[in-house]
């Protein structure tokens, strides 16, 4: 919820629009029900309903909450754009794991017809997935889905990551789990570090990307002898890194 939702004065939380609409006519809601609210950045309440209107509620704070649901390690993952909705799954699926970030972006073999027209609307839709899912995880934080980036943008931009990772399935040297363990020798991984990790369209990467890659930063890194679906790569990454991290 927006900070201006949260009154200090009345020590209460309004809900409207979306949120009032899921409380209400999805989760059924009702006077004296608990709830906890979010700002989605750094404050959770425990809050008893009190009021119950058309497209919006009222709740009175009962308790501040303290858990912490964040891994330490923002990971942000770099999407090139599936086809379909798989990218609803993907971010659906990496907020619930942890995921900090999500950085779609457009390489040589995306086959998905871009339409920046239609681009808002469609970040709006991820966000919205995004948020309910981090809803749904109990987490303290909505990751942010940033807007479609070209794949020099992307190039560009990994570079304020402390490690980056691009997933290539041919990659016979350099597995995930040493390159994690060597990033976290080097100090750079650990709490309040930024880990990019850059998963291909269904077609691939191209040999020339994995080279302007490296080129740029990014250390290439094989998931395993299988081939993984584009939508299924970036939640391995993700499981394993947290696995090792233990978060
Ligand atoms: N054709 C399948 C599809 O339609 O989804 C497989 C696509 S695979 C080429 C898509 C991306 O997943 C790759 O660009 C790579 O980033 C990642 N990937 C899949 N399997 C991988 C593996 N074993 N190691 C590293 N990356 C992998």
């Amino acid at each position: 919820l927006p900070l201006e939702q949260f009154h200090e004065a009345t020590r209460t939380v309004t809900i409207e629009g979306d949120d009032a609409h899921h409380l209400i006519r999805v989760m059924r809601a009702d006077i004296g029900d608990k709830i906890i609210c979010s700002n989605g950045v750094d404050r959770e309440v425990l809050a008893r309903i009190s009021v119950l209107d058309k497209g919006h509620a009222t709740a009175e704070i009962v308790e501040e909450l303290t858990m912490d649901a964040e891994a330490a390690v923002q990971v942000w993952i770099a999407q090139s754009l599936p086809k379909g909705d798989k990218m609803e799954l993907i971010i659906q699926k990496g907020t619930e794991i942890g995921a900090a970030r999500f950085l779609p972006f457009l390489s040589e073999r995306t086959i998905v017809q871009y339409d920046a027209k239609k681009e808002a609307k469609r970040t709006e839709r991820w966000q919205k997935i995004a948020k309910e899912a981090a809803e749904q995880a109990h987490r303290n934080r909505v990751p942010h889905v940033d807007s479609v980036y070209s794949w020099k943008q992307l190039l560009q931009r990994a570079k304020e990551a402390d490690v980056a990772w691009i997933c290539y399935e041919k990659e016979d040297g350099q597995q995930l789990k040493p390159a994690i363990q060597e990033a976290h020798a080097t100090g750079k991984l650990g709490p309040g570090k930024q880990v990019l990790i850059a998963v291909g369209p269904e077609g691939g990467f191209t040999e020339q990307e994995i080279k302007q890659a490296e080129e740029a930063g990014f250390t290439s890194v094989s998931l395993g002898a299988r081939i993984l679906r584009t939508e299924t790569a970036a939640m391995v990454g993700l499981t394993c890194l947290f696995y090792e991290t233990g978060e």
